[in-house]
Protein backbone atom coordinates (compact mmCIF):
# COMPACT_ATOMS: atom_id res chain seq x y z
CA UNK A 1 0.00 0.00 0.00
CA UNK A 2 1.45 3.20 -0.35
CA UNK A 3 1.03 6.72 1.36
CA UNK A 4 -1.57 8.68 0.28
CA UNK A 5 -0.96 12.28 -2.22
CA UNK A 6 -1.89 15.02 -1.61
CA UNK A 7 -4.36 16.77 -4.75
CA UNK A 8 -4.84 20.18 -5.15
CA UNK A 9 -6.76 22.83 -7.32
CA UNK A 10 -4.74 24.92 -10.04
CA UNK A 11 -5.84 28.07 -10.65
CA UNK A 12 -3.31 30.56 -13.09
CA UNK A 13 -0.31 28.08 -12.25
CA UNK A 14 -0.45 28.19 -8.58
CA UNK A 15 -1.71 24.67 -6.53
CA UNK A 16 -3.98 25.86 -4.12
CA UNK A 17 -4.65 24.08 -0.52
CA UNK A 18 -8.59 23.77 0.79
CA UNK A 19 -10.47 21.97 3.14
CA UNK A 20 -8.91 18.30 3.37
CA UNK A 21 -11.23 15.35 1.98
CA UNK A 22 -9.93 11.63 1.96
CA UNK A 23 -9.72 9.90 -1.71
CA UNK A 24 -10.21 6.49 -0.86
CA UNK A 25 -9.75 3.08 -2.80
CA UNK A 26 -12.83 1.55 -3.60
CA UNK A 27 -11.21 -2.32 -3.53
CA UNK A 28 -9.77 -1.49 0.04
CA UNK A 29 -11.90 1.58 1.67
CA UNK A 30 -9.88 1.92 4.50
CA UNK A 31 -6.74 2.71 2.54
CA UNK A 32 -6.90 6.74 1.52
CA UNK A 33 -5.09 7.36 -1.80
CA UNK A 34 -4.67 10.59 -1.93
CA UNK A 35 -5.72 13.63 0.46
CA UNK A 36 -7.28 16.15 -1.48
CA UNK A 37 -7.64 19.95 -0.85
CA UNK A 38 -11.36 20.78 -1.96
CA UNK A 39 -11.84 24.28 -3.77
CA UNK A 40 -14.70 26.55 -2.32
CA UNK A 41 -16.96 28.69 -4.41
CA UNK A 42 -14.55 31.65 -4.43
CA UNK A 43 -11.73 29.25 -5.79
CA UNK A 44 -13.67 28.12 -8.60
CA UNK A 45 -14.84 31.88 -9.54
CA UNK A 46 -10.74 32.78 -9.44
CA UNK A 47 -10.18 29.41 -11.60
CA UNK A 48 -12.66 31.24 -14.25
CA UNK A 49 -11.16 34.43 -13.94
CA UNK A 50 -7.50 32.88 -14.60
CA UNK A 51 -9.05 31.31 -17.73
CA UNK A 52 -10.53 34.29 -19.08
CA UNK A 53 -6.87 36.11 -18.36
CA UNK A 54 -4.93 33.55 -20.03
CA UNK A 55 -7.72 33.30 -23.23
CA UNK A 56 -5.92 36.45 -25.85
CA UNK A 57 -2.53 35.19 -25.63
CA UNK A 58 -3.21 31.26 -26.14
CA UNK A 59 -6.04 32.05 -28.83
CA UNK A 60 -2.77 34.53 -30.33
CA UNK A 61 -0.58 31.06 -30.30
CA UNK A 62 -0.48 29.79 -33.60
CA UNK A 63 -2.25 26.62 -33.52
CA UNK A 64 0.67 24.62 -34.84
CA UNK A 65 2.83 26.09 -32.08
CA UNK A 66 -0.45 24.54 -29.59
CA UNK A 67 -0.08 21.46 -31.04
CA UNK A 68 3.50 21.50 -30.48
CA UNK A 69 2.59 21.39 -26.59
CA UNK A 70 -0.48 18.68 -26.85
CA UNK A 71 2.03 16.38 -28.59
CA UNK A 72 4.79 16.84 -26.17
CA UNK A 73 1.91 16.26 -23.31
CA UNK A 74 0.48 12.96 -25.06
CA UNK A 75 4.61 11.76 -24.96
CA UNK A 76 4.41 12.16 -21.20
CA UNK A 77 1.46 10.29 -20.82
CA UNK A 78 2.64 7.74 -22.70
CA UNK A 79 5.74 7.20 -20.52
CA UNK A 80 4.04 7.57 -17.51
CA UNK A 81 1.30 5.58 -18.26
CA UNK A 82 1.98 2.95 -15.91
CA UNK A 83 1.93 4.73 -12.65
CA UNK A 84 -1.19 6.56 -13.36
CA UNK A 85 -2.58 3.73 -14.38
CA UNK A 86 -1.94 2.24 -10.85
CA UNK A 87 -3.02 5.44 -9.46
CA UNK A 88 -6.53 5.44 -11.60
CA UNK A 89 -6.96 1.45 -10.58
CA UNK A 90 -6.52 2.60 -6.83
CA UNK A 91 -8.90 5.76 -6.51
CA UNK A 92 -11.45 4.07 -9.20
CA UNK A 93 -11.52 0.55 -8.98
CA UNK A 94 -11.12 -0.21 -12.82
CA UNK A 95 -8.76 -3.15 -13.44
CA UNK A 96 -4.95 -2.06 -14.33
CA UNK A 97 -5.14 -3.30 -17.97
CA UNK A 98 -8.20 -1.24 -18.19
CA UNK A 99 -6.43 1.88 -16.48
CA UNK A 100 -2.70 1.75 -18.22
CA UNK A 101 -5.10 1.09 -21.54
CA UNK A 102 -7.24 4.37 -20.87
CA UNK A 103 -4.32 6.53 -19.71
CA UNK A 104 -2.40 5.53 -23.20
CA UNK A 105 -6.18 6.43 -25.00
CA UNK A 106 -5.78 9.83 -23.73
CA UNK A 107 -1.72 9.80 -24.63
CA UNK A 108 -3.74 9.01 -28.30
CA UNK A 109 -6.17 11.84 -28.30
CA UNK A 110 -4.02 14.53 -27.42
CA UNK A 111 -1.33 13.37 -30.20
CA UNK A 112 -4.31 13.11 -32.88
CA UNK A 113 -5.72 16.51 -31.60
CA UNK A 114 -2.11 17.57 -32.08
CA UNK A 115 -2.63 16.51 -35.57
CA UNK A 116 -5.45 18.57 -36.34
CA UNK A 117 -3.77 21.69 -35.51
CA UNK A 118 -1.92 21.96 -38.86
CA UNK A 119 -5.44 20.86 -40.10
CA UNK A 120 -7.50 23.63 -42.46
CA UNK A 121 -9.09 26.21 -40.21
CA UNK A 122 -11.58 27.42 -43.16
CA UNK A 123 -13.26 27.64 -46.43
CA UNK A 124 -13.09 29.89 -48.98
CA UNK A 125 -16.21 30.82 -51.40
CA UNK A 126 -16.91 32.32 -54.61
CA UNK A 127 -18.63 35.47 -54.43
CA UNK A 128 -20.54 38.23 -56.13
CA UNK A 129 -19.06 41.41 -53.94
CA UNK A 130 -15.42 40.91 -52.45
CA UNK A 131 -12.72 39.94 -53.75
CA UNK A 132 -12.00 37.20 -51.16
CA UNK A 133 -14.82 35.08 -49.04
CA UNK A 134 -13.53 32.84 -46.53
CA UNK A 135 -15.24 31.51 -43.21
CA UNK A 136 -12.79 30.64 -40.78
CA UNK A 137 -13.07 28.74 -37.11
CA UNK A 138 -12.27 30.57 -34.28
CA UNK A 139 -12.05 29.61 -30.68
CA UNK A 140 -15.23 30.56 -27.96
CA UNK A 141 -12.82 31.61 -25.59
CA UNK A 142 -13.21 30.01 -22.07
CA UNK A 143 -14.11 26.44 -21.73
CA UNK A 144 -15.64 24.77 -18.61
CA UNK A 145 -15.54 20.82 -19.18
CA UNK A 146 -17.05 18.93 -16.13
CA UNK A 147 -16.87 15.23 -15.94
CA UNK A 148 -17.72 12.17 -14.35
CA UNK A 149 -15.85 9.68 -12.60
CA UNK A 150 -15.66 6.61 -14.84
CA UNK A 151 -13.10 7.42 -17.48
CA UNK A 152 -11.32 10.05 -15.45
CA UNK A 153 -8.77 10.12 -17.87
CA UNK A 154 -9.97 9.50 -21.64
CA UNK A 155 -13.46 11.42 -21.13
CA UNK A 156 -11.62 14.46 -19.65
CA UNK A 157 -8.81 14.02 -22.58
CA UNK A 158 -11.55 14.00 -25.69
CA UNK A 159 -12.83 17.36 -24.23
CA UNK A 160 -9.52 19.39 -23.26
CA UNK A 161 -7.24 18.41 -25.87
CA UNK A 162 -9.69 19.40 -28.44
CA UNK A 163 -10.55 22.91 -26.71
CA UNK A 164 -7.08 23.47 -26.46
CA UNK A 165 -5.98 22.48 -30.04
CA UNK A 166 -8.87 25.22 -31.02
CA UNK A 167 -7.67 27.90 -29.41
CA UNK A 168 -9.51 27.92 -25.71
CA UNK A 169 -8.55 28.18 -22.33
CA UNK A 170 -10.52 25.54 -19.43
CA UNK A 171 -11.64 25.24 -16.68
CA UNK A 172 -11.23 21.46 -15.79
CA UNK A 173 -14.12 20.12 -13.24
CA UNK A 174 -13.33 16.47 -12.51
CA UNK A 175 -15.83 14.43 -10.49
CA UNK A 176 -14.90 13.98 -6.69
CA UNK A 177 -14.70 10.63 -6.74
CA UNK A 178 -11.37 10.73 -8.80
CA UNK A 179 -9.48 13.73 -8.01
CA UNK A 180 -6.12 12.16 -8.42
CA UNK A 181 -6.20 10.80 -12.18
CA UNK A 182 -7.03 14.41 -12.78
CA UNK A 183 -4.17 15.77 -11.11
CA UNK A 184 -1.39 13.40 -13.34
CA UNK A 185 -3.38 15.18 -16.62
CA UNK A 186 -2.68 18.23 -15.53
CA UNK A 187 0.47 18.07 -14.56
CA UNK A 188 1.52 16.32 -17.94
CA UNK A 189 0.33 19.21 -20.10
CA UNK A 190 2.03 21.78 -17.58
CA UNK A 191 5.23 19.61 -17.89
CA UNK A 192 4.91 19.68 -21.65
CA UNK A 193 4.64 23.52 -21.11
CA UNK A 194 1.37 25.10 -21.25
CA UNK A 195 1.02 28.40 -20.22
CA UNK A 196 -0.08 29.47 -16.62
CA UNK A 197 -3.99 29.62 -16.99
CA UNK A 198 -4.40 28.04 -20.03
CA UNK A 199 -5.94 24.99 -18.51
CA UNK A 200 -7.55 25.28 -14.24
CA UNK A 201 -8.13 22.49 -12.28
CA UNK A 202 -10.75 23.18 -9.84
CA UNK A 203 -11.71 19.89 -7.43
CA UNK A 204 -14.26 20.40 -5.48
CA UNK A 205 -17.85 18.99 -5.23
CA UNK A 206 -20.23 19.59 -7.84
CA UNK A 207 -22.82 20.97 -5.52
CA UNK A 208 -20.22 23.48 -3.87
CA UNK A 209 -18.67 24.73 -7.25
CA UNK A 210 -20.55 23.89 -9.62
CA UNK A 211 -23.44 26.83 -9.78
CA UNK A 212 -20.41 29.47 -9.35
CA UNK A 213 -18.73 28.03 -12.81
CA UNK A 214 -21.36 27.34 -14.50
CA UNK A 215 -23.19 30.89 -13.57
CA UNK A 216 -19.89 32.27 -14.40
CA UNK A 217 -20.07 35.07 -16.84
CA UNK A 218 -16.87 34.40 -18.06
CA UNK A 219 -17.17 30.75 -18.84
CA UNK A 220 -18.42 31.03 -22.40
CA UNK A 221 -19.37 27.47 -23.34
CA UNK A 222 -19.75 24.09 -20.96
CA UNK A 223 -19.46 20.81 -22.07
CA UNK A 224 -20.71 18.23 -19.68
CA UNK A 225 -20.42 13.98 -19.06
CA UNK A 226 -22.33 12.88 -16.29
CA UNK A 227 -25.69 11.70 -15.66
CA UNK A 228 -29.11 12.91 -16.98
CA UNK A 229 -29.82 15.14 -13.76
CA UNK A 230 -27.12 16.45 -13.04
CA UNK A 231 -26.56 17.83 -16.95
CA UNK A 232 -29.98 18.82 -17.65
CA UNK A 233 -29.98 20.97 -14.68
CA UNK A 234 -26.82 22.51 -16.13
CA UNK A 235 -28.39 23.13 -19.37
CA UNK A 236 -31.12 25.11 -17.75
CA UNK A 237 -29.04 27.32 -16.11
CA UNK A 238 -26.15 27.66 -18.96
CA UNK A 239 -29.19 28.50 -22.31
CA UNK A 240 -30.38 30.85 -19.92
CA UNK A 241 -27.19 33.14 -19.59
CA UNK A 242 -26.51 32.13 -23.59
CA UNK A 243 -23.69 29.74 -22.97
CA UNK A 244 -22.97 27.33 -25.98
CA UNK A 245 -23.84 23.47 -23.82
CA UNK A 246 -22.91 20.31 -24.96
CA UNK A 247 -24.51 17.34 -23.00
CA UNK A 248 -23.31 13.18 -22.67
CA UNK A 249 -25.52 12.24 -20.43
CA UNK A 250 -26.70 7.97 -19.89
CA UNK A 251 -27.59 5.24 -21.46
CA UNK A 252 -29.68 1.67 -20.93
CA UNK A 253 -27.96 -0.24 -24.11
CA UNK A 254 -29.43 -3.18 -25.60
CA UNK A 255 -27.31 -5.81 -27.35
CA UNK A 256 -29.33 -8.00 -29.59
CA UNK A 257 -28.98 -11.65 -30.34
CA UNK A 258 -30.89 -12.96 -33.45
CA UNK A 259 -31.37 -16.65 -33.50
CA UNK A 260 -28.97 -16.77 -36.84
CA UNK A 261 -25.81 -15.60 -34.57
CA UNK A 262 -22.41 -16.48 -33.72
CA UNK A 263 -23.76 -17.66 -30.29
CA UNK A 264 -20.04 -17.90 -28.27
CA UNK A 265 -18.66 -14.35 -30.16
CA UNK A 266 -22.07 -13.01 -28.74
CA UNK A 267 -21.72 -14.34 -25.04
CA UNK A 268 -18.16 -13.12 -25.22
CA UNK A 269 -18.84 -10.16 -26.20
CA UNK A 270 -22.32 -9.49 -24.32
CA UNK A 271 -20.53 -10.67 -21.01
CA UNK A 272 -17.63 -7.98 -22.28
CA UNK A 273 -20.53 -5.29 -22.64
CA UNK A 274 -22.11 -6.05 -19.61
CA UNK A 275 -19.36 -7.07 -16.90
CA UNK A 276 -15.89 -5.18 -17.68
CA UNK A 277 -15.18 -1.91 -15.51
CA UNK A 278 -18.11 -3.30 -13.61
CA UNK A 279 -20.54 -2.16 -15.90
CA UNK A 280 -19.56 1.19 -15.33
CA UNK A 281 -19.61 2.54 -18.28
CA UNK A 282 -22.29 4.74 -20.23
CA UNK A 283 -22.07 2.70 -23.39
CA UNK A 284 -22.18 -0.54 -21.25
CA UNK A 285 -24.96 -3.01 -22.22
CA UNK A 286 -27.69 -3.54 -20.18
CA UNK A 287 -30.28 -5.19 -21.46
CA UNK A 288 -29.71 -8.07 -23.43
CA UNK A 289 -32.70 -9.02 -26.01
CA UNK A 290 -32.39 -12.29 -27.45
CA UNK A 291 -34.77 -14.47 -29.81
CA UNK A 292 -36.71 -17.24 -28.10
CA UNK A 293 -35.45 -19.95 -30.19
CA UNK A 294 -31.31 -19.30 -28.90
CA UNK A 295 -32.53 -18.08 -25.48
CA UNK A 296 -31.76 -21.20 -23.69
CA UNK A 297 -28.57 -21.72 -25.33
CA UNK A 298 -27.38 -18.25 -25.30
CA UNK A 299 -28.37 -17.68 -21.54
CA UNK A 300 -26.11 -20.88 -20.52
CA UNK A 301 -23.48 -19.31 -22.23
CA UNK A 302 -23.25 -16.17 -20.91
CA UNK A 303 -24.15 -17.41 -17.38
CA UNK A 304 -21.05 -19.84 -17.78
CA UNK A 305 -18.85 -16.55 -18.41
CA UNK A 306 -20.67 -14.85 -15.59
CA UNK A 307 -19.86 -17.48 -13.07
CA UNK A 308 -15.99 -17.65 -14.69
CA UNK A 309 -14.89 -14.11 -14.82
CA UNK A 310 -12.40 -13.36 -11.62
CA UNK A 311 -13.32 -10.86 -9.50
CA UNK A 312 -10.74 -9.04 -7.28
CA UNK A 313 -8.98 -6.99 -6.91
CA UNK A 314 -8.12 -4.54 -9.48
CA UNK A 315 -4.10 -4.38 -9.11
CA UNK A 316 -3.98 -8.06 -9.69
CA UNK A 317 -3.12 -8.97 -13.60
CA UNK A 318 -5.41 -11.51 -13.41
CA UNK A 319 -8.53 -9.74 -12.27
CA UNK A 320 -11.15 -9.10 -15.05
CA UNK A 321 -13.80 -7.45 -12.85
CA UNK A 322 -12.83 -4.82 -10.41
CA UNK A 323 -14.90 -2.87 -7.63
CA UNK A 324 -18.03 -0.44 -7.78
CA UNK A 325 -16.12 2.76 -6.91
CA UNK A 326 -18.13 3.97 -3.74
CA UNK A 327 -20.13 2.79 -1.64
CA UNK A 328 -23.09 4.73 -3.24
CA UNK A 329 -23.11 2.93 -6.13
CA UNK A 330 -23.31 -0.33 -4.27
CA UNK A 331 -26.38 0.50 -2.52
CA UNK A 332 -27.45 1.52 -5.67
CA UNK A 333 -26.63 -1.18 -7.80
CA UNK A 334 -27.90 -3.69 -4.81
CA UNK A 335 -31.22 -1.84 -5.14
CA UNK A 336 -31.86 -2.92 -8.60
CA UNK A 337 -30.49 -6.53 -8.25
CA UNK A 338 -32.63 -6.69 -4.90
CA UNK A 339 -35.72 -6.02 -7.19
CA UNK A 340 -34.63 -7.85 -9.89
CA UNK A 341 -34.49 -11.11 -6.70
CA UNK A 342 -38.15 -10.19 -6.11
CA UNK A 343 -39.79 -9.41 -9.16
CA UNK A 344 -37.93 -11.83 -11.48
CA UNK A 345 -35.01 -14.37 -11.46
CA UNK A 346 -31.39 -14.28 -10.67
CA UNK A 347 -29.61 -16.32 -13.06
CA UNK A 348 -26.07 -15.58 -12.04
CA UNK A 349 -24.49 -13.44 -9.68
CA UNK A 350 -27.43 -11.42 -7.77
CA UNK A 351 -24.85 -10.68 -4.82
CA UNK A 352 -21.97 -8.18 -3.36
CA UNK A 353 -18.77 -10.01 -2.44
CA UNK A 354 -17.47 -7.62 0.34
CA UNK A 355 -15.40 -10.18 1.60
CA UNK A 356 -12.82 -9.17 -0.96
CA UNK A 357 -10.68 -6.62 0.86
CA UNK A 358 -14.37 -5.00 2.51
CA UNK A 359 -14.48 -3.50 -1.06
CA UNK A 360 -17.45 -2.43 -3.24
CA UNK A 361 -17.64 -5.58 -5.05
CA UNK A 362 -20.84 -6.76 -6.84
CA UNK A 363 -21.09 -10.48 -8.61
CA UNK A 364 -21.68 -10.50 -12.43
CA UNK A 365 -25.67 -10.32 -12.59
CA UNK A 366 -28.11 -11.74 -15.04
CA UNK A 367 -31.45 -11.24 -14.10
CA UNK A 368 -34.75 -12.49 -16.35
CA UNK A 369 -38.24 -12.47 -16.20
CA UNK A 370 -38.19 -8.59 -15.81
CA UNK A 371 -41.43 -6.05 -16.76
CA UNK A 372 -39.78 -4.55 -19.73
CA UNK A 373 -41.39 -1.58 -19.05
CA UNK A 374 -40.39 -1.10 -15.27
CA UNK A 375 -37.06 -0.05 -14.13
CA UNK A 376 -35.01 -2.40 -14.56
CA UNK A 377 -35.12 -2.43 -18.25
CA UNK A 378 -35.60 1.41 -18.24
CA UNK A 379 -33.11 2.56 -15.66
CA UNK A 380 -29.74 3.18 -16.30
CA UNK A 381 -27.92 0.94 -13.49
CA UNK A 382 -24.22 1.46 -13.60
CA UNK A 383 -23.13 -1.86 -12.52
CA UNK A 384 -21.91 -5.40 -13.27
CA UNK A 385 -25.75 -6.41 -14.55
CA UNK A 386 -27.72 -7.72 -17.27
CA UNK A 387 -31.12 -7.70 -17.65
CA UNK A 388 -32.44 -10.74 -20.26
CA UNK A 389 -35.38 -9.83 -22.41
CA UNK A 390 -37.05 -12.70 -25.06
CA UNK A 391 -37.90 -11.37 -28.06
CA UNK A 392 -40.49 -13.28 -30.68
CA UNK A 393 -39.38 -12.01 -33.82
CA UNK A 394 -36.93 -9.69 -35.31
CA UNK A 395 -39.49 -7.05 -35.39
CA UNK A 396 -40.18 -7.64 -31.95
CA UNK A 397 -36.24 -7.01 -31.00
CA UNK A 398 -36.03 -3.64 -32.44
CA UNK A 399 -38.93 -1.87 -31.15
CA UNK A 400 -37.34 -3.25 -27.67
CA UNK A 401 -34.60 -1.69 -28.26
CA UNK A 402 -35.74 1.14 -28.81
CA UNK A 403 -38.12 0.84 -26.29
CA UNK A 404 -36.30 3.10 -23.73
CA UNK A 405 -35.81 7.39 -23.13
CA UNK A 406 -31.77 6.53 -24.11
CA UNK A 407 -29.89 5.96 -27.60
CA UNK A 408 -26.25 6.07 -26.81
CA UNK A 409 -25.19 2.57 -28.58
CA UNK A 410 -26.68 -0.54 -29.48
CA UNK A 411 -25.57 -3.56 -31.05
CA UNK A 412 -26.56 -6.42 -33.07
CA UNK A 413 -25.35 -10.07 -33.86
CA UNK A 414 -26.08 -11.64 -36.67
CA UNK A 415 -24.56 -13.54 -39.84
CA UNK A 416 -26.98 -12.21 -41.99
CA UNK A 417 -25.81 -8.81 -43.39
CA UNK A 418 -29.60 -8.03 -44.58
CA UNK A 419 -30.47 -8.15 -41.07
CA UNK A 420 -27.77 -6.35 -39.66
CA UNK A 421 -28.48 -3.42 -42.00
CA UNK A 422 -31.85 -2.99 -41.25
CA UNK A 423 -30.30 -2.90 -37.17
CA UNK A 424 -28.41 -0.24 -38.16
CA UNK A 425 -31.55 1.93 -39.99
CA UNK A 426 -34.11 1.29 -37.93
CA UNK A 427 -32.14 1.34 -34.06
CA UNK A 428 -32.24 4.73 -32.26
CA UNK A 429 -28.72 4.86 -31.24
CA UNK A 430 -25.81 7.65 -31.85
CA UNK A 431 -23.60 4.35 -32.12
CA UNK A 432 -24.31 0.85 -33.43
CA UNK A 433 -22.02 -1.81 -33.88
CA UNK A 434 -22.70 -5.38 -35.89
CA UNK A 435 -21.03 -8.57 -34.28
CA UNK A 436 -19.21 -6.16 -31.45
CA UNK A 437 -19.87 -4.66 -27.43
CA UNK A 438 -21.75 -2.17 -27.20
CA UNK A 439 -18.89 -0.50 -25.17
CA UNK A 440 -15.34 1.06 -26.66
CA UNK A 441 -14.74 3.42 -28.95
CA UNK A 442 -12.24 4.73 -31.07
CA UNK A 443 -11.08 8.11 -31.13
CA UNK A 444 -10.86 9.18 -34.91
CA UNK A 445 -15.03 8.83 -35.41
CA UNK A 446 -17.95 11.16 -33.99
CA UNK A 447 -19.08 9.91 -30.36
CA UNK A 448 -22.58 10.46 -28.76
CA UNK A 449 -26.17 9.39 -28.17
CA UNK A 450 -30.07 10.08 -29.60
CA UNK A 451 -32.82 11.16 -27.44
CA UNK A 452 -31.92 11.25 -23.89
CA UNK A 453 -28.46 10.75 -24.21
CA UNK A 454 -26.95 13.21 -25.59
CA UNK A 455 -27.61 16.92 -26.52
CA UNK A 456 -25.76 19.75 -28.96
CA UNK A 457 -22.98 18.42 -31.15
CA UNK A 458 -20.82 15.16 -31.16
CA UNK A 459 -17.43 14.67 -29.54
CA UNK A 460 -13.96 12.94 -30.89
CA UNK A 461 -12.74 12.90 -34.23
CA UNK A 462 -12.93 16.10 -36.13
CA UNK A 463 -16.48 16.79 -35.72
CA UNK A 464 -15.24 18.11 -32.16
CA UNK A 465 -14.40 21.34 -33.84
CA UNK A 466 -18.54 22.11 -34.35
CA UNK A 467 -18.38 23.09 -30.67
CA UNK A 468 -15.28 23.78 -29.50
CA UNK A 469 -15.09 26.97 -32.10
CA UNK A 470 -17.24 29.55 -33.28
CA UNK A 471 -17.71 30.67 -37.56
CA UNK A 472 -16.40 34.07 -38.50
CA UNK A 473 -17.05 34.88 -42.21
CA UNK A 474 -14.88 37.32 -44.21
CA UNK A 475 -15.25 39.10 -47.03
CA UNK A 476 -12.43 41.32 -48.57
CA UNK A 477 -12.40 44.09 -51.01
CA UNK A 478 -9.27 45.21 -52.50
CA UNK A 479 -11.11 46.90 -55.54
CA UNK A 480 -9.22 44.84 -58.05
CA UNK A 481 -12.02 41.92 -58.85
P1 LIG B 1 -22.73 12.96 -12.18
O1 LIG B 1 -23.06 12.64 -10.79
O2 LIG B 1 -23.75 13.59 -13.04
O3 LIG B 1 -21.43 13.87 -12.12
C1 LIG B 1 -20.79 14.32 -13.29
C2 LIG B 1 -20.00 15.56 -12.95
O4 LIG B 1 -20.90 16.63 -12.62
C3 LIG B 1 -19.08 15.42 -11.74
O5 LIG B 1 -17.89 16.11 -11.96
C4 LIG B 1 -19.89 16.06 -10.65
O6 LIG B 1 -19.12 16.51 -9.58
C5 LIG B 1 -20.50 17.22 -11.40
N1 LIG B 1 -21.63 17.85 -10.73
C6 LIG B 1 -22.46 17.32 -9.81
N2 LIG B 1 -23.38 18.24 -9.43
C7 LIG B 1 -23.13 19.37 -10.14
C8 LIG B 1 -23.72 20.66 -10.21
N3 LIG B 1 -24.79 20.98 -9.49
N4 LIG B 1 -23.19 21.57 -11.05
C9 LIG B 1 -22.12 21.27 -11.81
N5 LIG B 1 -21.51 20.06 -11.78
C10 LIG B 1 -22.01 19.12 -10.97
O7 LIG B 1 -22.23 11.64 -12.95
P2 LIG B 1 -21.18 10.55 -12.43
O8 LIG B 1 -21.81 9.77 -11.35
O9 LIG B 1 -19.87 11.19 -12.16
O10 LIG B 1 -21.00 9.67 -13.74
C11 LIG B 1 -21.88 8.65 -14.10
C12 LIG B 1 -22.85 9.11 -15.17
O11 LIG B 1 -22.14 9.62 -16.28
C13 LIG B 1 -23.71 8.01 -15.72
O12 LIG B 1 -25.03 8.46 -15.87
C14 LIG B 1 -23.10 7.74 -17.08
O13 LIG B 1 -23.97 7.17 -18.03
C15 LIG B 1 -22.67 9.09 -17.49
N6 LIG B 1 -21.64 9.00 -18.52
C16 LIG B 1 -21.96 9.35 -19.79
C17 LIG B 1 -21.01 9.25 -20.81
C18 LIG B 1 -21.33 9.65 -22.22
O14 LIG B 1 -20.40 9.96 -22.95
N7 LIG B 1 -22.58 9.68 -22.63
C19 LIG B 1 -19.72 8.80 -20.50
C20 LIG B 1 -19.44 8.42 -19.18
C21 LIG B 1 -20.41 8.55 -18.20
P3 LIG B 1 -19.00 15.64 -8.20
O15 LIG B 1 -18.40 14.35 -8.56
O16 LIG B 1 -18.10 16.47 -7.38
O17 LIG B 1 -20.38 15.53 -7.66
MG1 LIG C 1 -12.11 7.17 -4.72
Amino acid sequence: MSAPVEARSLVGGAWLDGQLAPDINPAHPDEVVAHVHLADAATARQAADAAREAAPAWRATPAPARGDILRKAADLLEQRSQSIGVELTREEGKTIAEAVGETRRAAAIFRYYAGQTVEPDGETYPSVSASLLYARREPLGVVLAITPWNFPIAIPAWKIAPALAYGNTVIFKPAELAPLTAVRLVEALLDAGLPKGVLNLVLGKGSVVGDPLVEHSEVDAITFTGSNVVGKAIQLKATERGKKVQLELGGKNPAVVLADADLALAAEHVARGAFLSAGQKCTATSRVIVERSVLQDFTEQLVGLAGKWKLGDPLLADTRIGPLVSEAALKSVMGYVDEGKAGGRVLAGGSAAREIGGGYFVRPTVLTDIDPKGRLAQEEIFGPVAVLLPANTYADAVALANDTPFGLTASVFTQDLGKALRFVEETQAGVIKVNQETAGLEFQVPFGGMKESSSGSREQGKVAREFFTQWKTVYIDTGRR
